[in-house]
């Protein structure tokens, strides 16, 4: 791929999954390649391959194949023991929706990607209460209430946290199936939290040119999207500014800060956001930054369980504007797997999915709406054999007789259930492409 310039779409649509903010986005000239994942005939991880040396085993019948996503083969006739690998650091870029990850070894990237993780459990997890509170009081209306004497265990996470927490816990595990992981490195924090406990409550203040105040400015462009609260504007400069000014009684708290761009802050002048016409900016400035909270409770649990290194953002930061890398998850990670010149590889993308197709179906002619009691014997993402060929099932219809499916070159296609054959469910964490 030469040196070229993308607009914001084109950029979006290479396979990159997140937006620097930036319009014009110059890549650096890199040729990325494609990797084909080894295991030994014990299923004990060897150093990728490329396709076709893969392909030529898999001719040869000195290969199988263990899985499509990523393409992982066995080899049959090779053991552990009998083979050199190299090292392999594993960078993880920790985070609150995505998660980046690159490992890499002495003189390439052998794997690169961004985990999305769910959202909205919690809203899911109240919308279940309100169902079984309803039923409950249609069903058994005079029996004593049982909702007040549970005890949380010690360590107890809410269940958006604990999915959040296991997702990097399972996405290493996974990680280390198809490649020999030697050390894992996680960013734990994108701001140095040794500085900055919670910003909001301990009122850590705003000093410019500090180290600190560094700190304060990318916690601030992180907490307001990168663009300016007043209008709008993303890719300009940014200024931090105070909500209530400074001649008004206004603090250099984090919470009267937020981030403007000149002509807004210009204008606003010595008027408080409520009186420039922004009174939800104060409000949105009181709540913390989920994701530093996510990581305030997580990161060293995370850290305990994976038995790891850790760096911190802000480190990580300097390093890649130092080699001139693009702000992404998957570059995130390469730096914080210690990448320098290492030849980079096609990134991946993969996904957390809910493990249940249990649905409220609205659509029902004539009838009220119910939960479908049944689950069906397949389910969105599942694989399987239909005459011969390997296709990827879209959903079911017909009370879970029929099923719907897309082949490789992309073509829907629907044939009884009866005719089809499983090959894989899907998985909660999936690789996608
Ligand atoms: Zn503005």
């Amino acid at each position: 791929m030469p040196a070229q310039t993308l607009t914001r779409r084109a950029y979006l649509h290479f396979g990159e999954m997140t937006f620097t903010g930036r319009k014009n986005i110059v890549l650096r000239s890199v040729s990325m390649e494609e990797k084909v994942y080894v295991q030994d005939k014990n299923g004990k991880t060897l150093d990728p391959t490329n396709p076709a040396r893969a392909r030529k085993l898999l001719n040869k019948g000195r290969a199988k194949v263990v899985q499509r996503k990523p393409f992982t083969i066995k080899i049959v006739d090779r053991k552990k023991e009998n083979s050199y690998t190299k090292d392999v650091t594993l960078g993880i870029d920790a985070g609150y929706k995505n998660i980046g990850f690159s490992a890499i070894n002495e003189d390439k990237e052998l794997i690169s990607g961004v985990l999305k993780l769910r959202d909205g459990i919690s809203k899911k997890l109240e919308q279940r209460a309100n169902y079984r509170r309803n039923r409950r009081h249609r069903n058994t209306r005079y029996r004593q209430p049982r909702f007040d004497n549970r005890k949380r265990e010690e360590g107890w996470l809410a269940p958006s946290i604990k999915h959040k927490m296991n997702s990097h816990i399972k996405l290493v595990k996974k990680l280390k199936e198809i490649l020999p992981i030697t050390k894992v490195i996680v960013e734990v924090a994108q701001f140095d939290q040794q500085k900055m406990q919670n910003p909001e409550i301990e009122g850590v203040e705003y000093q410019q040119g500090t180290l600190q105040g560094y700190n304060v400015r990318n916690y601030l462009l992180e907490k307001f999207d990168r663009q300016c609260v007043y209008c709008g504007k993303e890719d300009i400069p940014l200024e931090v500014e105070h909500i209530i000014p400074k001649n008004k009684g206004g603090s250099d708290r984090v919470d009267n800060l937020t981030i403007s761009c000149h002509d807004c802050n210009q204008e606003k002048d010595n008027q408080t956001a409520e009186e420039f016409g922004h009174p939800k900016v104060q409000e949105q400035a009181k709540e913390t930054l989920k994701s530093t909270a996510f990581m305030n409770i997580v990161r060293w649990k995370i850290v305990n369980k994976l038995d790891c290194n850790y760096t911190f953002g802000h480190i990580t930061k300097k390093n890649r504007i130092e080699q001139d890398l693009e702000k992404s998850h998957i570059n995130d990670a390469f730096i914080v797997a210690k990448g320098k010149n290492q030849k980079r590889c096609i990134p991946i993308k993969a996904k957390v999915y809910r493990r249940n197709n249990r649905s409220l179906q609205t659509n029902r002619k004539t009838y009220g709406r119910s939960i479908r009691k049944q689950k069906y014997p397949l389910s969105p993402g599942d694989l399987v054999k239909y005459k011969g060929e390997i296709c990827e099932v879209k959903g079911m219809f017909n009370y879970g007789k029929w099923v719907r499916m897309k082949d490789s070159d992309g073509n829907k296609l629907n044939s009884n259930v009866k005719d089809v054959k499983l090959v894989k469910y899907r998985e909660g964490l999936s690789f996608v492409s």
